[in-house]
């Protein structure tokens, strides 16, 4: 648990989550503010940075969250129509929550390039 991560509480259980899988590395659930009918975050169970601060220790564990993204875009009916993985790093990528996390975006036409 890093200090005050609200990631880090949503995955300890220590504040609701609406949690859709976790396992022992993983938690994913769904975004509080969703921008798309399907919005939902992936993350490490253990406190990780953004993707800036990623180290080879970490290759595993994002081939993890990889494949539970696409895991979870199929449970959730959106892997036909099409969906964004995404993750945003820092100021100008509007990174907001210091964990690392990553988005599941689907069910509605997304634009490109982005906002
Ligand atoms: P970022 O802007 O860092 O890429 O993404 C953080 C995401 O976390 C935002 O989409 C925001 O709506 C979501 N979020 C922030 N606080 C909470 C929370 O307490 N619960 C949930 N479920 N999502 C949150
Ligand atoms: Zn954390």
């Amino acid at each position: 648990m890093a200090g005050d991560c609200i990631f880090c509480k949503i995955a300890a259980g220590d504040i609701p989550g609406d949690i859709i899988f976790e396992d022992e590395l993983a938690v994913a659930f769904r975004d509080i503010n969703p921008q798309a009918p399907t919005h939902v975050l992936v993350i490490p169970r253990a406190h990780v940075g953004n993707a800036s601060t990623l180290t080879e220790a970490d290759d595993a564990l994002i081939a993890h969250l990889m494949r539970i993204a696409g895991q979870i875009a199929r449970d959730e009916g959106i892997e036909g129509s099409g969906y964004r993985i995404v993750l945003n790093v820092g100021s100008h990528g509007g990174e907001s929550v210091p964990h690392l996390h990553i988005h599941i975006l689907g069910g509605r036409q997304l634009s490109w390039p982005p906002g």
